[in-house]
């Protein structure tokens, strides 16, 4: 079971410490969702579960006891050591793997390189969680699946569709890959302490065959949505020649005018752009 509101306060006195704002620490009190984020998450038995920010320990205890191999990465020094305290036995029988790390800078933290399948679920730090997609999607090794805690306007930004305010460079490469298999909204008082903006679980399939696109591409297609409103043809004069023979071939093959702007410009057509550059990550 989640710890009460009461337990919670009890046990960051007693660890002396304070919840970080910056950090985003709003630690998870309400056991029902703590159920639902594990039901959403659906996992197979002993499947590996990659956690980013794993706290006082609530969502790791209960992925443990399930029998899953959990590799989370937390970046609070003190909150590590009472991790490393509580769940020593998990951490003595190989069981949990954690490393105290940044999880933009490491994405997917300790995950070993022979683990070829594995999940994610988690109660994400509101202000990384952006940057740790784009670093998860940049590092080619996809979960299957991401069961994540998300601040609501997260989720709309990551599940925005073309032509919407919304829709955005981390919209388009990880609709690429993903598909939204699950949402459901969460109120403040599931917190400790409540945020001051709503939240979402959400979940993300991979997609069949789902598309990566290469970091050159994914800073073309970065830099082209800070001016997102600009019409594509004046926009693709600011790239080199080689980026502009390709961005107009690629529009005449997908018959897409040089006066539409790129928010207008489709997940699947960012996709053929992608596809006219070499494959590298
Ligand atoms: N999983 C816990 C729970 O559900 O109660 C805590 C979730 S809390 C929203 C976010 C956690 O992420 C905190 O423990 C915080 O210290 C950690 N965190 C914040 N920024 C981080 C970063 N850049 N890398 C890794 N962990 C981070």
């Amino acid at each position: 079971m989640a710890l009460s509101p009461s337990e919670t306060s009890d046990l960051l006195r007693q660890l002396e410490h304070r919840p970080n704002k910056k950090l985003g620490q709003n630690f998870l009190i309400d056991g029902n969702l703590v159920e639902k984020s594990i039901s959403m998450a659906s996992l197979p038995t002993n499947y590996p579960v990659l956690e980013i920010g794993p706290g006082l320990g609530t969502l790791t205890s209960h992925l443990l006891n399930l029998g899953h191999p959990v590799y989370a990465v937390e970046i609070d020094r003190r909150l590590e050591a009472h991790l490393r305290e509580r769940l020593s036995s998990f951490i003595e029988s190989g069981q949990f793997n954690l490393v105290r790390a940044d999880a933009v800078k490491q994405p997917i933290g300790n995950l070993p390189d022979d683990i070829a399948e594995y999940a994610v679920v988690a109660n994400l730090p509101y202000a990384i969680s952006s940057a740790w997609m784009e670093g998860l999607l940049g590092s080619g090794k996809l979960p299957t699946s991401m069961v994540m805690m998300l601040q609501k306007e997260a989720t709309e930004r990551m599940l925005a569709s073309p032509g919407t305010k919304a829709y955005n460079a981390l919209a388009i490469f990880l609709q690429a890959a993903y598909q939204q298999t699950g949402y459901h909204p969460v109120p403040g008082q599931c917190f400790y302490p409540a945020p001051a903006v709503a939240s979402a679980l959400l979940k993300m399939e991979k997609k069949t065959t789902p598309y990566l696109f290469a970091k050159e591409t994914r800073s073309l297609i970065r830099r082209i949505f800070t001016q997102r409103r600009k019409q594509i043809g004046s926009l693709l004069k600011k790239e080199e020649q080689k980026i502009q023979q390709i961005m107009t071939s690629w529009l005449e093959e997908n018959n897409i005018c040089s006066t539409t702007r790129p928010e207008k410009i489709s997940v699947d057509q960012w996709i053929e752009l992608g596809k006219q550059f070499p494959s590298t990550n």
